[in-house]
């Protein structure tokens, strides 16, 4: 007699289960995407533990997914000759949430309320527990690769699971065999024409077998047949099998904003499949969040956590495939190896460079990449010396003279005034403060065009970029603005260069009342309308910099 185990899932996992099963997401089909996932990953493990250990895939070596239909009884089965699960693999993978971030993706579903939240949860690692949308109970039956124990986890998603041991007769020889007892309004998943095209249109491109078994007992039928979509021409992928392949391997719902695909020869080879997100993934900011690009050596896949690309292109999703590398190279020795530095720069040229076209050829596009991506681009000009004058001059801004995100330095340059020598910033927080500040008065007087800068990062970027095309950055609200030299636009005759004797003999007494609490007062054409204004100066960080270093605690 087999003894029941009774667990309690995690407080998260329950929250989410709750938010699974009562929020009525418009694309429930994503459940099957998620699960087929999970089992094409199953079976490149096993592949990648097979290097050292090759008797693990005994007598059945080739991958395959299976997927089982049952109308009769009003169940879908997904099985996998993959790694499987043992007991305590079951009871830490599908009943905890493993990845950090949870409050924050938690916090965002709930937001979206159903309209949109099903597109975050392939993203977040969460992909299981999609189940739970379409079925009231799901039983997984797993026997890991090498193991002479089999297990059974169960549960009705209500805020605990059971895990028992089971008859190896009951479950696969080798992997996981998970069953979905469907829903009233899921039994299309019975369907074989439904499934079929659901599985075409969202895991064609998976690098496993997929066949469907249209009834317990029958043959099964092959519906994708694993090809890696990156071993094959560019003349042969249509722009909708890179679409499918991009949302496969991004665990987006939408479509690619820029496809980078290339053979690299010579001294190191390599093909390259990579994309820009057509949307934002929603934990771009969290300071855990590594790059997911993969690497496989000769179509096995080795690891994601290789750094294939520098920190600022963490956005980027795709694959790096190889056969310079040892099929058992370590994950250390990857880091190490003059591959992946050869790997580093290539990609991210490329990389670069179909941003920058997209720039020219298709500006909407690149507007939107820029509005997703451009605050992580720019960490790449304090952090990439050597491209850094290359992401300036990619990089765009909000300015006082374009309310779009969208003013290139370049458009700047040719845009400045006679006399003008510096590229002018504002920092802050918010749009609409900056666009208030009394700061700006002299400027505008003038024409001159000054950056508005609202992203955390630009405080930190413009102070070590000396300058673009031979000028420098100027902070307007730190030391002397010097804009004697350039004429106004308006002509008013109100103020003069010179400080009248009534305004010399003001500023001494302002400087008398506030002694050690400024370092200086001084009479200036920043302004034209407000007396005053607080100035930082010449020389350290500037006023939004100051703010933030003292945010910090330093
Ligand atoms: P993710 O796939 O992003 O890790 P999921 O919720 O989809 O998140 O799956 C959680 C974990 O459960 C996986 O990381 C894996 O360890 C395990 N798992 C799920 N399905 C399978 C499977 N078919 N075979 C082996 N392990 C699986
Ligand atoms: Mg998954």
């Amino acid at each position: 007699e087999m003894s029941v185990e009774k667990h309690v899932f995690e407080a998260d996992v329950a929250r989410l289960l709750h938010l699974m099963v009562h929020s009525v997401y418009s694309d429930k089909n994503i459940f099957l995407r998620e699960l087929i996932s999970n089992a094409a990953d199953a079976c490149e493990k096993l592949r990648y533990e097979a290097i050292v250990a090759p008797e693990l895939l005994a007598n059945d070596p080739a991958p395959r997914i299976t997927l089982t239909l049952d109308e009769e009884r009003a169940r879908l089965i997904v099985e996998d000759n993959g790694i499987g699960m043992s007991r305590d693999e079951l009871v830490e993978s599908l009943g905890t949430i493993a990845r950090s971030g949870t409050r924050a993706f938690m916090e965002r579903i709930e937001a979206a309320q159903g309209k949109e939240g099903a597109q975050f949860i392939g993203q977040f690692g969460v992909g299981f527990y999609s189940a739970f949308m379409v079925a009231d109970n799901v039983d997984v039956v797993s026997r890991r690769a090498g193991s002479d124990k089999a297990w059974h986890w169960a549960s009705d998603g209500k805020g605990s699971y059971t895990v028992s041991a089971v008859e190896l007769v009951d479950a696969p020889a080798r992997g996981t065999r998970i069953t979905l007892h469907l829903m009233d309004d899921a039994k299309t998943y019975t369907s074989r024409w439904t499934v079929e095209r659901i599985v075409k249109e969202q895991s064609g491109h998976v690098p496993v077998p997929i066949s469907i078994v249209e009834k317990p007992g029958e043959e099964p039928a092959q519906v994708a047949d694993g090809t890696a979509l990156w071993t094959k021409q560019k003349s042969e992928i249509s722009k909708e099998d890179y679409a499918d392949f991009y949302r496969s391997v991004a665990g987006q719902y939408d479509e690619p904003a820029a496809t980078v695909h290339f053979r690299a020869e010579g001294r190191h080879e390599y093909t390259a499949l990579a994309f820009v997100p057509g949307s934002k993934p929603f934990d771009l900011f969290d300071p855990d969040r590594k790059g997911r690009m993969k690497l496989y050596v000769r179509r096995v896949f080795i690891t994601d956590e290789a750094e294939l690309l520098p920190r600022y292109l963490r956005f980027v999703r795709g694959l790096i495939d190889t056969a310079d590398l040892p099929l058992n190279v370590s994950r250390e020795m990857i880091q190490e190896s003059p591959l992946l530095a050869s790997i580093r720069k290539g990609l991210t040229n490329r990389v670069l460079t179909s941003i920058e076209k997209l720039a020219e050829s298709e500006p909407e596009t690149f507007a939107k990449v820029w509005e997703n991506f451009g605050s992580v681009i720019k960490e790449g000009i304090y952090e990439d010396f050597e491209r850094r004058a290359q992401l300036i001059a990619l990089s765009r801004f909000r300015t006082t003279a374009s309310d779009e995100n969208q003013r290139a330095l370049n458009d700047y340059v040719k845009d400045m005034k006679e006399g003008q020598t510096a590229i002018y910033y504002l920092a802050g927080d918010n749009l609409a403060q900056l666009k208030a500040s009394p700061q700006l008065e002299g400027f505008r007087a003038r024409g001159i065009e000054v950056l508005l800068l609202t992203d955390p990062v630009d405080s930190f970027w413009v102070t070590s970029a000396p300058d673009f095309e031979g000028k420098p950055f100027k902070s307007i609200t730190q030391g002397a603005a010097d804009l004697a030299g350039i004429a106004k636009q308006t002509s008013d005759d109100a103020t003069s260069t010179e400080a009248s004797q009534a305004v010399a003999e003001f500023v001494t007494f302002v400087k008398a009342t506030l002694g050690d609490v400024v370092s200086d007062v001084r009479t200036s054409e920043r302004l034209t309308e407000s007396a005053v204004c607080l100035v930082a100066p010449e020389h350290g960080p500037d006023r939004q910099l100051e703010k933030m270093l003292q945010g910090a605690g330093r």
